[in-house]
């Protein structure tokens, strides 16, 4: 080693990154189509470049109709789902400043604590697995810690429930409270209507029901939510900073902004993404999600498998909390379906660790013929664990 440097070089001559090509039939992500690949391999573009203003002009459009919204302030960033949760925190309330977070899984337990660390004053509900929260309770917490923001989390894939969302943006509205929502598992899978909902905040992820790469959201914020941003006495972080992206998105005039540099490959297989979801049409993925979801669950019965999720309607069709026969390790079949059958599935977090293992169909995975490969992997995984053998 040369004696001007401190660290060997750990370079190693034909040494290769090797993937192998696994189905991803986990919580998320899914695996993207090819085409989305292809264009996230595509030459770099610049902000200087009148391509990249339509690309993004492109995917503002795109996502309003995937979030059923008009709102201006729609646009894309460059960070994973948790950040997007962040973002929203940081975004609609000022430190001091009393929000509610109605936990149904890990994920909104995250954003509490990502709450607490811009000093927010964070009201923290818990429910019981598997179930949903009423319209009565919580207005009931809204009427008795008067919160700025009221949190959700749509679709839980820690525990498999689909929160419903239809009508409290009204409930919320009375209260002078604004309606932030973690879509991040749900866009794109479940029905979820912005605009009509009277959804202040929105925050979706890529890499699930939309089939791009994980590491972007889709965003989006309500005049309402615009109000109060203009007016927080405290900034947000530079990076969350939502009047920010706003402008570097011209969804509020032609003002010319920096926030970062985007990743354009990225940007455009969420653009690929968003453009195969359009010619699909939304209530078709949304219906697509849902009859694979339903004919998973039928069809594991005769495996002596059970949803985790006891009432039907409480169950999120994007990711399926299943449980085991008793006397198979989830390990075990965990392992024994990756490294045999190249396929993965996802292990129980939160409310599920130990008790289901986590299934999902996701954008192009979301087809009945691979419900039914997953079955079939199942089957034989099971027997597998059974016999001993591993
Ligand atoms: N919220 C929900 C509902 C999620 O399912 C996830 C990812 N599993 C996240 C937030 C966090 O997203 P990311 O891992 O992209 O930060």
């Amino acid at each position: 080693m040369s004696e001007n440097l401190d660290v060997a070089n750990p370079y190693k001559v034909g040494k290769k990154f090797r993937v192998t090509p696994v189905r991803l039939f986990g919580a998320g992500p899914g695996n993207p189509s090819v085409e989305v690949l292809y264009n996230m391999g595509l030459p770099t573009v610049t902000a200087f470049n009148t391509e990249f203003f339509e690309l993004m002009d492109e995917i503002k459009e795109l996502t309003k109709y995937v979030y059923q919204t008009k709102n201006p302030i729609t646009f894309v960033a460059q960070f994973s789902g948790n950040g997007g949760n962040e973002c929203m925190a940081t975004n609609l309330a000022d430190p001091g400043d009393t929000i509610i977070v109605a936990c149904s899984g890990v994920w909104g337990v995250r954003l509490a604590n990502m709450a607490r660390r811009y000093n927010l004053d964070v009201i923290e509900l818990q429910i019981p697995p598997g179930e949903v929260y009423s319209f009565e309770e919580l207005e009931r917490e809204i009427i008795k810690h008067k919160p700025v923001t009221l949190f959700m989390t749509h679709g839980e894939s820690s525990s498999g429930v689909l929160q419903p969302l239809d009508g409290l943006g009204d409930i919320c509205h009375k209260h002078n409270c604004l309606l932030a929502v973690d879509a991040v598992a749900s866009v794109g899978v479940s029905p979820l209507l912005v605009d009509r909902w009277k959804i202040d905040a929105v925050n979706g992820g890529t890499q699930k029901g939309i089939g791009a790469p994980p590491g972007m959201v889709l965003m989006s914020f309500s005049p309402r939510a615009q109000e109060r941003m203009s007016k927080k006495k405290h900034p947000p972080p530079y990076i969350f900073d939502v009047l920010k992206h706003a402008d570097v998105w011209k969804c509020l005039g032609n003002k010319v902004d920096y926030i970062y540099t985007f990743n354009s490959g990225m940007l455009a297989a969420i653009r690929q993404a968003l453009v195969d979801l359009c010619e699909e049409g939304i209530e078709n993925a949304w219906a697509r999600h849902q009859k694979c979801s339903d004919l998973f669950v039928e069809k594991i019965k005769k495996l002596g498998m059970w949803h985790f999720v006891e009432k039907p309607e409480n169950r999120f069709s994007g990711v399926n909390c299943v449980c085991l026969p008793k006397d198979v390790n989830w390990r075990e079949l965990v392992e024994y379906v990756l490294t045999k059958h190249e396929l993965e599935i996802g292990m129980g977090i939160g409310p599920t660790a130990n008790k289901a293992i986590r299934v999902g169909f996701l954008a192009q995975n979301a087809k009945p013929e691979l419900v039914d490969l997953v079955v079939k992997t199942l089957e034989d995984a099971i027997s597998y664990c059974r016999s001993g053998a591993g």
